[in-house]
């Protein structure tokens, strides 16, 4: 069993522990590991060597745990658009993530997800029109305004719900970073 004072010890000296290829103890750098040293790191040998096994198992579990988690939604999007009219992962998350841009801007929960399902299906048969809700140059979530309206040909400000929730086509439209596509 490893003290808590040995690995202290050693870290305080900035020496890296790992596992060696052949599962051996590697520690470096070896210029800094001085004789009294060297007595705390065989004197803690097999502790040493038991925490760093069980920490790159830990690793390894959470690999295996992503790769699962990753391939499971793979099999489930086997069964979503566009094999299906159910959605997808992708298509949920970006939902999701439309629904709490689209009420940051003022929109309503209800209205926020009427739309954010309208945009699943404009994503689904390609359609190019996009909402102010998600460009860059709607400011606000009440009195909302366009940073680009005389390039938009829109009143600057107070611009109105219906408008920035129609689907168009704008010139000065750029999209959010994220999440819209
Ligand atoms: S630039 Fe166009 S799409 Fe963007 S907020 Fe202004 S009017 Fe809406």
């Amino acid at each position: 069993m490893i003290t808590c004072n040995a690995l202290a010890t050693l870290h305080e000296a900035g020496l890296v522990l790992a596992l060696n290829p052949a599962g051996g103890l590697a520690v470096s750098p070896a210029s800094r590991i001085t004789p009294e040293l060297r007595i705390v790191i065989k004197a803690n040998r097999d502790g040493l060597l038991a925490q760093l096994h069980h920490e790159a198992s830990n690793d390894a579990n959470v690999h295996e745990d992503d790769a699962i988690a990753a391939q499971r939604q793979t099999d489930l999007d086997r069964y979503c658009w566009p094999h299906s009219g159910a959605m997808s992962g992708q298509e949920i998350d970006t939902l999701v993530a439309r629904l709490a841009q689209f009420t940051n801007k003022g929109l309503s929960l209800d209205d926020g997800e009427r739309l954010a399902d309208k945009l699943v299906i404009r994503d689904r048969e390609g359609d190019d029109r996009r909402l102010c809700l998600e460009c860059v140059h709607l400011q606000g979530a009440h009195r909302r305004r366009c940073a680009k309206a005389l390039q938009a040909d829109v009143a600057h400000e107070q611009l109105a719900n219906e408008l920035v929730s129609t689907l168009q086509r704008c010139c000065g439209f750029q999209a959010t970073p994220a999440p819209c596509p």
